[in-house]
Parts: C-alpha cells; structure tokens; sequence
C-alpha cells in the first residue's frame, strides 16, 4: 500500500505532467499559427508524450492501492516571440520537471518506497534524454539565427519526428 505521502506527491506530479502536455500543445497551436508544420508536429508528440507520463504515474497510484486525485491544470502562455524563444521556455521548463521529479524521488527515499524509486528511474532517465534533445534543437536554433532558408529546413528534419 502506498503512504499517503507518496501518493500526494505523485498526484502533484500527474498534474505537472498534464501541465506539460498542454503547454507543448499550446506551442503546437502556435506552431500552426505561424506556418511551421514541422514544429507544430514535433511540439505534438511531444505533448502526447506527457500524457503518457502522467498515465505512468496514474496507472502507478492504482497498482499501489493508492487514490489519484486530478488537481487543477493552469492555463499555458498563448503567445511566443520566435521559435527560438519557445525552445528557450521548453529548455528551462524540463529543467524544472527535472528538479520536481529528483524531488519526488527524495519523498520516495523518506518514504522508504522501494517500488516508487525503481518506478522513478525511469523519469529520472527520460528527464536525461528530454534536456538533451531540447538543448540540441536550441543549438541549431541560435545558429540559425534569422535565416529563413535554416528555418525551413529545420521545420522539414523536425516534422520526421515519429510518435513511440
Ligand atoms: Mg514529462
């Protein structure tokens, strides 16, 4: 059975997780709005696939006989300056997704949660890889700078993105 300590916390990230999902979707409506097809389709997936982190957590709660409780999600930024300045804020939000879930890996060793950490190593590995990739499609971003020409180009390689 999980503590009610642990399953709290879990149910806060299940919200921060649906609160990622939105505002990659949020991104993806700006994307379209803006005539970048590719982004739009990278910033989808990428939304899709924090529904499935927050289904990891839901699906978790229920196994442990815990209760998920859905908390509020906060309404996304509507607008961006640049297609830099929206990987900019994707940077930095996983950046904190990586701080919320090594917090909540620190619940899971108070807790003494056994199942929780070895659950958790999964999202502390994924966190790796999502700061990464990000990072690497700002690097092409600032490099590109103002050139249009780059920015086609690079909305043609994101657009290859394929859901898994
Ligand atoms: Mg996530």
């Amino acid at each position: 059975m999980i503590s009610s300590a642990m399953q709290d916390a879990i149910n806060v990230q299940i919200r921060d997780e649906l609160y990622s999902a939105y505002l990659y979707l949020s991104m993806a409506a700006y994307f379209e709005s803006a005539s970048l097809p590719g982004f739009a389709s990278w910033m989808r997936i990428q939304s899709q696939e924090e529904v499935t982190h927050a289904m990891k957590l839901f699906d978790f709660v229920n196994e442990r006989g815990g209760r998920v409780t859905l908390h509020a999600i906060e309404q996304p930024p509507l607008e961006f300056e640049s297609p830099r300045a929206v990987f900019e804020t994707t940077y930095e939000h996983e950046q904190k997704v990586t701080g919320l879930i090594h917090n909540l890996y620190e619940v899971a060793l108070e807790e003494k949660d056994y199942a929780a950490q070895v659950m958790l190593h999964w999202f502390i590995d994924e966190q790796v890889e999502e700061e990464d990739g990000v990072s690497q499609i700002l690097d092409v971003l600032e490099r590109v700078g103002d050139n249009d020409q780059g920015l086609l180009m690079l909305d043609r390689e994101l657009g290859r993105r394929q859901a898994h």
